[in-house]
């Protein structure tokens, strides 16, 4: 079993789907298939603006966003985070994008006063886009999009607000437009629980409007024409990507049936039950958990902090003696592992795995202070007297 920040578990629905037999790409069923999934994707990130597919990962929909509204010396403003707003920035430097780093301390979110600090001290044109990431996935924290959001707006900078829930979509709560968030931007094999190799990126009016000049267009990126295009073979620059769309479409119907807002609670619940079990575990000399800020905790991933015990070792013990794969520290492999909880994860699953590396942590002589998983049993069963979980 894997219980990495993505790819995650794929439903047995979603993977019966993908393996569909290949259909006519000019006419027919799959152009139904696209349309619903074009219709139902604005909804995921609570949006009137409308939603592309590149056939990418999560930095193809990184390209898709910039491509399409940034031109070269453009300055953009990266709101640090854990590590992946800082590889977003280098990314977009290499298309000749000017980046700055609003620096933040390495175990909180990002500071929204910061922000509309240092936009004060500039023009409102200033900065071409402000890059913030929902959730980083390297230390699990989970930023104040909406108080961003505020900030930005306040400050009267003329910034597009574009944000990365590559990790967060459909797990943790978000709401683009009420948010101010002009382009947020995921991928399809995380919560959205789809095999890699979809990038989604969902674009408000004003930020499709920005990006009209903008010299980093290219015709394969190119949004106008894919709003355009009358086929879908224009729609995506080329052949569909089949499989992907019959596979996202079953997991967004998925998401319909349960509900987003159950969803979040039930990602919630989970996410209180992993740190419940790392809190339970902590004691001197042994395992830590990451993110302390109650609030600024991930519902979809949670870093746990191993500085006497080598995560590596701990990692493939799990791996080759129990068959489960965690994920491996970003900022520092040997001395912290990721416990992935995002798209289809229910009790059974996430018990199993917290008993699992419980079991690790023994087996490797670490310290604890006390049983994790009794703890999250705790948890979930709080939640399961209130709610039903399948
Ligand atoms: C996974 C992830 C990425 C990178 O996505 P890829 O699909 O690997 O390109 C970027 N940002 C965040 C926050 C992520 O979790």
């Amino acid at each position: 079993m894997v219980a990495i920040p993505g790819p995650s578990v794929m439903p047995e629905r979603v993977l019966a789907a993908f393996r569909l037999p290949m259909p006519n790409i000019y006419e027919g069923e799959l152009l139904d298939v696209a349309d619903e999934v074009f219709a139902r994707l604005p909804a995921v990130a609570d949006t009137a603006g409308h939603a592309f597919l590149s056939i990418g990962n999560g930095h193809s929909g990184w390209q898709m966003a910039a491509a399409n509204t940034l031109s070269r010396g453009d300055k953009v403003l990266v709101l640090e985070s854990g590590r992946f707003p800082t590889v977003w920035g280098l990314f977009l430097e290499r298309s000749g994008i000017e980046v700055e780093t609003l620096p933040a301390s390495p175990r909180s979110p990002v500071d929204p006063e910061a922000v509309a600090a240092r936009l004060a001290a500039g023009p409102t044109d200033e900065f071409a886009a402000v890059l913030a990431v929902h959730v980083d996935t390297a230390i699990s924290v989970r930023n104040d999009i909406a108080a961003i959001g505020r900030s930005i707006a306040a400050s009267g900078s003329s910034a597009l607000f574009v944000v990365d829930c590559i990790a967060s979509m459909a797990c943790d709560e978000f709401h683009m437009d009420a948010w101010g968030v002009d382009i947020t931007i995921a991928a399809s094999q995380k919560g959205l629980m789809t095999p890699p190799g979809l990038g989604i990126v969902w674009a408000n009016e004003r930020a499709i409007e920005r990006g009209r000049n903008a010299d980093l267009r290219d015709g394969y990126f190119d949004w106008q024409a894919r709003l355009e295009g009358e086929l879908i073979y224009q729609q995506f620059s080329g052949t569909p990507p089949v499989s992907h769309l019959f596979a996202l479409r079953e997991a967004l119907r998925m998401i319909d049936e349960e509900t987003l807002a159950v969803r979040w609670q039930r990602h919630r619940v989970l996410g209180d039950a992993v740190r419940s079990a790392v809190l339970t575990w902590e004691t001197p000399g042994g395992v830590e958990l990451m993110i302390r800020e109650r609030g600024a905790q991930a519902d979809c991933v949670t870093t746990v902090l191993t500085p006497h015990v080598d995560a590596l070792t701990l990692a493939s013990i799990c791996e080759n003696t129990a068959g489960l794969t965690i994920g491996l520290g970003v900022m520092d492999h040997t001395g912290s592992f990721r416990i992935g909880h995002m798209g289809h994860v229910n009790p059974p699953a996430l018990l199993g795995a917290l008993g699992t590396i419980e079991a690790g942590l023994r087996v490797l002589g670490a310290p604890l202070g006390g049983s994790g998983v009794a703890s999250a049993a705790e948890v979930i069963a709080e939640a399961m007297a209130t709610q039903p979980y399948a």
